[in-house]
């Protein structure tokens, strides 16, 4: 028996992180908050572009800070946007709403998966159960899967907000590990950051799958704590691997 037939026996569910490893994340976040930006541009001309941004970024920190310590409401949009008119000095009257809109709907028109990920799923589906491990808040992660049409490829959807565990903690993959019915040797976890995605489940016993589309990586340059079992390029690859 040949190498990929004894690794295919072994395993029986894939799951896979959502951001960065199943679409362009980054992509759809700069774009969306772009078109934010450029409103406010337009609307009052003597706002500039680095103070908005700085701003914006303020708040974003403190919104991953809060979602460290399991808390989730200052990812709220409307939030966000309040905070950032309050902080650029600006009357809200309703604004807030408005670039909550702009916000969405450039999201729905930016958050695509990459080419080959619907494929790859529907491939990997027949003969695994499929599941997404995602850190962030209910809403939100929810909009995106369904934006991207991916729902129908996962028996299993975990999501911080609701488990009440994050990723690196590995209480969420165990609960992942525990919905699929196998052991951890029999898991794979796909995904794009070392220390949530790949060290977490490599702690546990799960097999690991680096996705490093950027050229970010090399195997050899890790510790052997976040070295994967196989880093990939392409989603692809994974095909050839299990
Ligand atoms: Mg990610």
């Amino acid at each position: 028996m040949t190498r990929s037939h004894s690794r295919r026996r072994e395993v029986k569910a894939i799951f896979f992180d959502l951001d960065n490893t199943l679409y362009d994340y980054n992509f759809s976040s700069d774009y969306s908050k772009n078109k934010v930006f450029s409103y406010l541009l337009n609307r009052y001309p003597h706002l500039k572009q680095d103070d908005i941004l700085s701003s914006y970024e303020k708040i974003i920190q403190d919104a991953v800070e809060e979602e460290t310590k399991g808390l989730y409401g200052a990812w709220d949009r409307q939030k966000r946007f309040s905070r950032l008119l309050l902080s650029l000095g600006l009357k809200d009257d309703g604004l807030s709403k408005k670039l909550v809109t702009i916000f969405a709907e450039a999201r729905a028109e930016s958050s695509k998966p990459y080419p080959e990920t619907q494929d790859v799923l529907s491939k990997l589906k027949e003969k695994y159960v499929l599941g997404v491990i995602t850190n962030g808040p209910s809403v939100y992660q929810r909009e995106e899967i369904s934006l991207l049409k991916l729902e129908a490829y996962f028996s299993h959807i975990l999501i911080s907000e609701e488990i009440g565990f994050r990723k690196p903690e590995k209480e969420i993959f165990q609960i992942a590990i525990k919905k699929a019915g196998c052991r951890p040797e029999e898991a794979v976890m796909v995904g794009d950051n070392l220390g949530e995605d790949i060290e977490a489940a490599k702690n546990l016993g799960m097999k690991t799958v680096l996705f490093d589309s950027k050229n970010r990586f090399t195997k050899e340059d890790l510790a052997p704590e976040e070295r994967p079992d196989y880093l990939i390029r392409r989603l692809t690859e994974l095909l050839d691997l299990y």
